[in-house]
């Protein structure tokens, strides 16, 4: 079958190649047993990239990640670069990327399995069966806004300044793709802001409502950052698909996250705008990071960068029933018992990294069969 799907993969440090070769297991599944090919490509990037090239993306990595329909992306960073001089430390590689391919919505979803709904931090009726959506704005708002900067005053204090700024296109960009994502869900768009008290959060309002009647179908409703952070503990499954902005996102989007148990659980994905042919720059990565403490010690949770993947299968090759058949899979596996070692609960079978991503692969085989 010729391979259509183009596909970076950038493993990065530390547990991030560990992760990655999971996914390379459900992609050699993919390739023999739905006989779908994907056009796999590997590159560094991060540390691994800085010892190799003194720099922690090269042109030629990023010219390949513009050239793919997606990037893999697994995590960056550690202890040893963290001397490194700022613009050349693992993290500006990946902010490149984000900035370079425009990717400005990240897609944080909460998802409680059943099995693993006694690690949430809330009561486990509060949260068993969550499946929503964060949608946070990425390439605006007050990280970037300017001007910004810490100045000392006449009288010797400090003044600092963050600048929270706006566009009506952003805004519009953004809210757009939520609505189209929701038509893939339930159908419901939470929008999130200050427009009490922010001009951004009144501006973000009036556009959001603008775009809203352009998807009829999809329930729009607005809601005040504060409240929202209230809602997350109080009923998260009012939700299903939020929209905010940078700011908010990064704090509810965490929150959101701290629901679902483990940082291992968690995958993510970063969109750009779609061009001509509806095709959107991607990169997906789970939302933890290269876990020095256990790298190298087949320890660490495969399942944020396998439902990465699936969401990969979703959102960029519309693959849905493909994507629906990774994530039952991972749950068939939990409610089986297999358990990395942070998600361990008594009584449970405590596997490897090799051996969770196995167990997905023989579920896969056997949901197929
Ligand atoms: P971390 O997410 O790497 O680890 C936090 C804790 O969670 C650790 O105890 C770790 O063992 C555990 N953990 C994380 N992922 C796990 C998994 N898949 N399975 C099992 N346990 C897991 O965050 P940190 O310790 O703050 O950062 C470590 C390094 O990662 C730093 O250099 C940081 O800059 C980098 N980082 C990178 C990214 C990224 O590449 N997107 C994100 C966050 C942190």
């Amino acid at each position: 079958m010729p391979a259509n799907k183009k596909l970076l993969m950038l493993p990065g440090d530390g547990i991030g190649p560990e992760v990655m070769d999971e996914v390379k297991r459900i992609i050699g599944w993919m390739d023999k047993r739905r006989h779908v090919s994907f056009d796999v490509a590997d590159d560094l990037v991060g540390g691994c990239a800085y010892d190799k090239h003194g720099t922690s993306l090269t042109d030629n990595t990023l010219e390949k990640a513009m050239g793919v329909d997606a990037v893999l992306f697994g995590a960056v960073g550690g202890p040893k670069w963290d001397k490194a001089e700022r613009q050349h430390r693992p993290e500006a590689g990946l902010l490149k990327l984000r900035k370079e391919m425009d990717l400005f919505a990240n897609l944080r979803p909460a998802t409680v399995f059943p099995a693993l709904a006694d690690a949430s931090s809330l009561k486990k009726e509060l949260v068993s069966g969550l499946d929503m959506l964060i949608v946070r704005e990425l390439t605006g708002g007050v990280y970037f806004g300017q001007p910004r900067g810490i100045e000392t005053l006449k009288d010797g204090s400090k003044r600092a300044v963050d600048t929270q700024v706006y566009t009506s296109g952003e805004i519009d960009r953004v809210c757009r793709a939520a609505l189209e994502f929701a038509r893939k869900r339930q159908k419901r768009v939470t929008s999130v802001e200050k427009a009490n008290v922010m001009e951004t959060g009144v501006l973000w309002r009036e556009v959001a409502t603008a775009v809203g009647k352009d998807f009829p179908d999809v329930q729009l409703s607005h809601m005040y950052a504060d409240n929202c952070a209230m809602q997350l503990v109080r009923n998260p499954k009012q939700f299903d698909v939020i929209v905010t902005d940078n700011l908010f996102g990064d704090v509810l989007s965490d929150c959101a996250a701290m629901l679902t148990g483990s940082l291992g659980m968690l995958p993510s994905a970063s969109l750009g705008a779609p061009d001509a042919s509806d095709r959107r720059r991607a990169l997906y990565e789970p939302v933890h990071g290269t876990a020095p403490d256990i790298a190298g010690q087949k320890l660490a949770n495969p399942l944020a960068m396998v439902l990465s993947f699936a969401m990969c299968l979703r959102y960029s090759f519309d693959m849905a029933d493909d994507a629906d058949l990774v994530e039952t899979a991972v749950r068939n596996v939990l409610d089986a018992g297999f358990r990395t070692a942070d998600i361990m609960q008594p009584g449970k079978k405590k596997v490897s990294t090799v051996e969770m991503g196995k167990a997905v692969t023989a579920e896969l085989d056997r949901l197929s069969a």
